[in-house]
């Protein structure tokens, strides 16, 4: 039987060369009707696929190949004899090879003149009908929809007499991938779309994974844009599946903090309480309920505190309302308020009270858009536990210290780098965060503690990442801790274990590092 290939192609690059060697090699021809124009007029020889349905091009184009004896061409498995003999009983050719590429839709709405009807006459339905189906039979079809895989193809035409198996399976892949983006520029383009038909900045939904909860009066400052989206296949526990009880609309930092603030918070089983400003936590306790756990992290850094971000792991009681309401504060988080709670902070009309469920799944992943591109990558969510911790100093330390260096290991986590951490009994007693160099941030954490009145004697500190040289820890045992937790890898690790053998600490390695950029 003839080998049979449908072409029916908008961008025309190289469509002519792969014709006439396809056509060289033995293969009868399909074509649309701009495509089958070029061709003949290069003088490739095809069949109009007008001509081989006995139906014409209708409707401006839009039915064209939407016809049987095409898609049961193209969908028929060739192992199986009763498809074969359906296509047989209704004079239908197999199509073995089908190359399309699709109406320009991206490049169509992307000029500033388009119009509403250009961008819906610019979406191609028997492509994507077409590529879609010879990718799914990609068992007995190969389909070619970039215009750079042409002479790979004809290559393997060529060596092997057919395309194989694992290429037709590649090219299937590439289908999926290419309908839906296109699917989804589609998507992008028709929500953004206001009700007065203007195109507005930000789509109803995103790539459509992510559908929008609300526009943002503006972004991390007045003069940019912003909108807030929630993932289509939201987990619950995640800051998008909050409820707002009370309080002004949530602004675009309001909303970066709360995540920073919840994801910190519910990371710990104890009753806790964390305070964020500007993504860092100025303050983090655990106690044996919220108003303890609030009291605690409040003494951290009560002047940062002012305007802060406070979230909370467990319902909030009446008595944690009383004290947090004397502060200025912007956002409260939890999984519930307690009714004389929700009272107190009834009388703070703009202060934003939002719950949030507690436990839930975590992002699948991690984005940082950087110019042009995209890194991506898993949520930091590996946290050591007692037993992993190797004690590297002659100094074992005690019971209690374990116990604040897993909290200050934790609470780093959260932190941006370089990162230094001082705790004791279950509250930070300094933070310190964002400096370029690590020996800053011990400084200014303990210049803080210092500030709060909050003495580090018999503190524990946390490093999220490797001391390079011993002059950051001095400053740590300097400041007054008695055991530093971080986690070992320099190259000059004997030298940091010997200035801390050297002024009687302990100090243990956790073998995991927790940059936050
Ligand atoms: P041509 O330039 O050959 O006339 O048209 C090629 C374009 O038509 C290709 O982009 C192909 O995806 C598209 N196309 C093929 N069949 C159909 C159809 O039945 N309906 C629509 N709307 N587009 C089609």
């Amino acid at each position: 039987m003839r080998k049979q290939a449908l072409i029916s192609v908008s961008d025309k690059t190289g469509v002519v060369d792969f014709a006439r060697a396809l056509a060289g090699l033995g293969y009868h021809i399909l074509s649309t009707g701009g495509t089958a124009k070029l061709l003949e007029k290069e003088g490739v020889a095809c069949q109009e696929v007008a001509d081989y349905t006995g139906f014409p091009e209708m409707l401006d184009g839009r039915v064209k190949t939407l016809n049987p004896k095409i898609h049961a061409g193209i969908l028929a498995r060739r192992p199986v004899a009763e498809h074969m003999a359906a296509l047989e009983a209704h004079a239908i050719d197999p199509i073995d090879l089908v190359v399309v590429n699709l109406y320009p839709f991206e490049q169509t709405v992307a000029k500033p003149d388009c119009t509403f009807e250009d961008a819906v006459e610019n979406i191609d339905i028997g492509g994507p009908t077409m590529i879609r189906a010879a990718a799914k039979n990609h068992e007995s079809v190969a389909v070619v929809v970039d215009p750079a895989d042409y002479d790979a193809v004809l290559a393997e035409i060529r060596a092997e007499g057919a395309v194989t198996p694992a290429t037709r399976l590649a090219l299937a892949k590439k289908v999926f991938a290419h309908t839906a983006r296109y699917d989804g520029m589609i998507a992008n383009y028709l929500t953004s779309l206001t009700p007065e038909g203007e195109r507005g900045l930000f789509p109803e939904t995103f790539n459509r994974q992510w559908v929008k909860v609300q526009d943002m009066r503006y972004g991390e400052n007045p003069h940019q844009q912003a909108a807030f989206y929630r993932e289509v296949n939201v987990a619950p526990g995640l800051l998008a599946g909050y409820e707002q009880l009370q309080g002004k609309e949530l602004s675009y930092n309001n909303i970066a903090d709360s995540d920073a603030a919840w994801e910190c918070c519910r990371s710990f089983a104890e009753p806790c309480c964390v305070i964020i400003k500007h993504a860092n936590p100025c303050g983090v306790a655990i106690g044996a309920d919220v108003a303890e756990a609030y009291a605690k992290a409040f003494q951290t850094d009560s002047k940062s505190a002012f305007g802060g971000i406070i979230a909370f792991n467990r319902e909030v009681s009446g008595a944690c309302a009383e004290m947090v309401a004397k502060q200025f504060a912007e956002v409260i988080i939890a999984p519930a308020f307690s009714a004389e709670a929700l009272a107190v902070f009834g009388a703070k009309k703009n202060l934003r009270l939002l719950t949030v469920a507690l436990g839930g799944a975590q992002n699948d992943f991690d984005f940082k858009r950087v110019g042009g591109g995209l890194l991506v990558q898993t949520p930091d969510n590996q946290l050591c536990g007692a037993d992993a911790l190797r004690c590297v100093t002659e100094k074992q330390p005690t019971e209690g210290q374990i116990q604040d260096m897993l909290f200050a290991w934790n609470v780093a986590r959260f932190v941006k780098s370089n990162t230094i951490v001082y705790v004791r009994d279950g509250m930070t007693l300094g933070v310190g965060a964002g400096q370029m160099s690590r020996v800053d941030s011990a400084r200014i954490a303990a210049i803080k503690a210092e500030e709060a009145g909050l003495s580090l004697e018999g503190s524990v500190a946390a490093s999220d990442a490797f001391f390079p040289f011993r002059d950051g820890l001095d400053v740590v045992v300097d400041a007054g801790a008695s055991a530093v937790i971080q986690p070992g890898g320099s190259i000059r690790d004997d030298e940091v274990i010997a200035a801390a053998n050297e002024r009687g600490i302990a100090m243990v390695f956790t073998g995991e590092r927790h940059f936050r950029h």
